[in-house]
């Protein structure tokens, strides 16, 4: 065999297709976007302050282990603060947990539909992605266990998840961990907790605190502080001190840790913006399905909503209506497979209102 003239990436990266985010506006056109499941009521204004008020300590580095961070977590959540891990951003902890726990040779386990940065982590690591069929956008337990192979070393799990908006109950996810090898470790992703009303819903803090292969990750971005990348993780003793060997020695920045604990701290912005996006997401909902036999909205525990369309042309025809009007959603059919839906964010009321009027005009039932 020839030598490679250039520099070759390990085996897996080149399979790798890059992240697409949602896309915003063109500059200076004023155009709302609905793309990123961002807050539509900005950030906790303790946190802003926070994050200000650090511009003095800019010269320091920061505490490595975040410390102040998992205090206030650990206060707010009733949790040691010992058994957290924060990240640069949850995809950071993502990227770190299949880098300790998967490698060439290696399996991980996830749905369809579920979250698009399970297998750039995982192909990352040199393993391989498993994609298990959903049951209606759900996904399916009895299917996900049976994809599980001597070579599984974790499964990934959003709930709820990214794009579909879908969850699986506390009975699911307990049945789900009481099907795994003890070697296989369970990452639950609730990123969207904060905004779950259905009661039967766990966010897996409990399976993390109690059992040795289970870790929850959880992230500020979708309470209104994505631009300041924080993302935080419990599990076992074991699975924390792993974490701590490989990650960045100043993974999460000063602005970001004394803004993050300040946003943990405000437990009622928190409340606002779970009580706007409830309220919003039921509205949004009830409207387009009264509206339009043309259009499936899928019960979403997220602040966003999924839409299906009948075919991908009418999902295309309704982003551009959308997108004239002003407002910039994700099309799901490049990232996610879904070509004949689109993922709109909850906005603020008038965004909400004015997307159901579009919408309803674009696709009039038939
Ligand atoms: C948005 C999102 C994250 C990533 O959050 P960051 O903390 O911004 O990296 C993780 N998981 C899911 C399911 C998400 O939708």
């Amino acid at each position: 065999m020839s030598e490679p003239r250039r520099p070759t990436p390990q085996p897996g990266i080149l399979d790798i297709a890059a992240y697409l985010p949602g896309k915003s506006g063109a500059p200076g056109s004023g155009a709302i976007k609905l793309s990123a499941n961002e807050s539509p009521l900005g950030a906790s204004p303790r946190a802003v302050e926070a994050f200000a008020a650090s511009a003095a300590q800019l010269q320091v580095y920061p505490e490595g282990s975040s410390r102040l961070l998992r205090e206030a977590l650990g206060e707010v959540h009733g949790i040691d603060p010992a058994s957290i891990v924060c990240g640069n951003g949850s995809d950071d902890l993502l990227h770190l947990l299949a880098q300790a726990y998967l490698g060439p040779g290696d399996e991980a386990v996830m749905s369809r539909y579920g979250f698009s940065v399970y297998p750039i982590v995982t192909r990352a690591a040199g393993a391989k992605i498993v994609m298990v069929e959903e049951r209606d956008y759900s996904a399916d337990v009895d299917a996900l266990l049976a994809a599980v192979t001597a070579h599984t070393k974790v499964v990934w799990l959003a709930n709820p998840n990214n794009p579909t908006g879908t969850y699986l109950d506390a009975a699911a996810v307990a049945r789900l961990h009481a099907g795994l090898r003890p070697d296989i470790l369970l990452v639950i992703d609730s990123a969207y907790a904060e905004y779950v009303t259905a009661e039967d819903y766990a966010d897996g803090l409990e399976l993390a605190r109690t059992q040795p292969n289970v870790v929850m990750v959880r992230t500020f971005s979708k309470i209104g502080l994505a631009a300041a990348r924080i993302g935080w993780m419990v599990g076992p003793g074991h699975v924390v001190d792993t974490l701590h060997r490989i990650r960045g020695p100043f993974n999460v920045n000063l602005p970001a840790q004394l803004a993050g604990a300040a946003a943990a701290r405000d437990v009622a912005f928190t409340r606002r913006l779970s009580e706007h996006n409830a309220r919003w997401r039921d509205w949004i909902t009830a409207e387009l399905r009264a509206s339009s036999n043309r259009m499936r909205v899928v019960p979403s525990q997220a602040n966003f909503v999924m839409v299906l369309f009948e075919d991908a042309e009418t999902a295309a025809s309704a982003f551009e209506a959308l997108a004239q009007a002003g407002y910039i959603v994700r099309e799901i059919g490049a990232s996610y497979g879904i070509a004949n839906g689109l993922r709109i964010s909850i906005g603020a009321e008038a965004a909400m209102r004015r997307v159901a009027e579009v919408l309803k005009s674009t696709v009039p039932a038939k």
